[in-house]
């Protein structure tokens, strides 16, 4: 497997560092659920957490990812760093880095950041937590996990996405993925919350919710972004949006009985989700929670070095593949 250095995207990665990583993070789920929540894999690692944008989720699934494996892990937020007096991007990068962390992880509302100012860090591993509209990497990892549970193998399984695909990275995380591992994905999101040529991308691209469910295996749910939307007129209300576009106890039995739930959070109740429908048996979302720390563990350990195909390897796949879990776990 070709080591991984930086995680920018989805799109820089192949399918087999994606299995690589989710299978990683599969491992760890087990430590997240011991009584004593810690392995030394990362002792003497430290890693930086940037986040200019808010973040619950993904912000404390890395620290707890990082404390877990026994890492120093400090965070910065924008409101508490130089950025606020004025230092550049580049010089906050270029200050945390002369401090010797192993790994920053960055979120910032511009596309591009951890690609940027990797050209300038060249001993600091960067992993991208979020980068505007354009990638959300761990997100995309964590969901596979869980359809990993789920399902097994997503291959051949159809995904309904449904929201603001024009603001959302994980939409398009999710639509390069799919692409590589094999599952495909439906689109549906009224003309004003979607991308322009968004079906370059491979995916059946829907207006009409109702007409989108048949056949489908899970049904994504996105929050709208108002955060993005430049003006107030992406639709008319919000009773209008959820009428139209809301994940309700009829629409989810019109997908089948075995269709499934999910959402990256924050969830908006009432807007793109209803609350029976979040608290279903149905729902993977607390679930998709549980497995961002798991694959947060993956991705760290990852970059600080755990891949154990770094080393020369003969064998099969399979057999690298398991020698590379067996040398994580003896990390552990
Ligand atoms: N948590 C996801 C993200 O950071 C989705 C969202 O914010 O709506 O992109």
């Amino acid at each position: 497997m070709r080591p991984i250095k930086h995680l920018f995207g989805i799109a820089d990665l192949d399918r087999e560092q994606i299995e690589y990583l989710v299978n990683l993070g599969d491992s760890f789920i087990e430590i997240n659920r011991r009584p004593l929540k810690k392995a030394p894999t990362l002792r003497g690692k430290t890693i930086i957490n940037l986040f200019f944008e808010n973040s619950t989720r993904t912000r404390t699934s890395f620290e707890l990812a990082g404390k877990r494996l026994s890492a120093d892990v400090i965070n910065i937020s924008a409101s508490t760093s130089a950025t606020k007096k004025g230092e550049t991007l580049l010089d906050t990068g270029q200050t945390l880095a002369a401090m010797q962390p192993h790994v920053l992880v960055i979120r910032h509302s511009l596309a591009g950041t951890c690609e940027f100012l990797a050209d300038y860090l060249p001993n600091t591993s960067l992993v991208n937590a979020g980068d505007g509209a354009h990638e959300h990497p761990t997100q995309i990892l964590t969901d596979l996990l869980t359809l990993k549970q789920a399902w097994g193998n997503p291959q051949g399984k159809v995904i309904t996405m449904v929201g603001d695909i024009a603001h959302s990275r994980v939409a398009r995380s999710h639509l390069l993925a799919a692409k590589k591992l094999g599952y495909s994905m439906r689109i549906v999101a009224p003309k004003t919350l979607l991308p322009s040529q968004i079906e370059r991308y491979g995916c059946e691209v829907y207006h009409d919710f109702d007409a989108a469910l048949p056949g489908s295996d899970a049904v994504y749910m996105l929050r709208v972004q108002t955060e993005r939307l430049t003006d107030n007129c992406a639709f008319p209300s919000i009773r209008e949006y959820h009428e139209a576009y809301g994940l309700n106890a009829k629409r989810l039995r019109a997908a089948g009985p075995d269709c499934i739930v999910m959402h990256p959070g924050p969830m908006n109740r009432g807007v793109e989700i209803a609350t029976d429908v979040a608290d279903s048996a149905k729902s993977h979302i607390l679930e998709q929670v549980e497995h961002g720390v798991a694959i947060r563990m993956a991705v760290l350990a990852a970059l600080c070095g755990g891949q154990a195909e770094e080393k020369k390897k003969t064998g099969s796949k399979r057999e690298q593949s398991d020698e590379a879990m067996q040398a994580q776990r003896t990390l552990l």
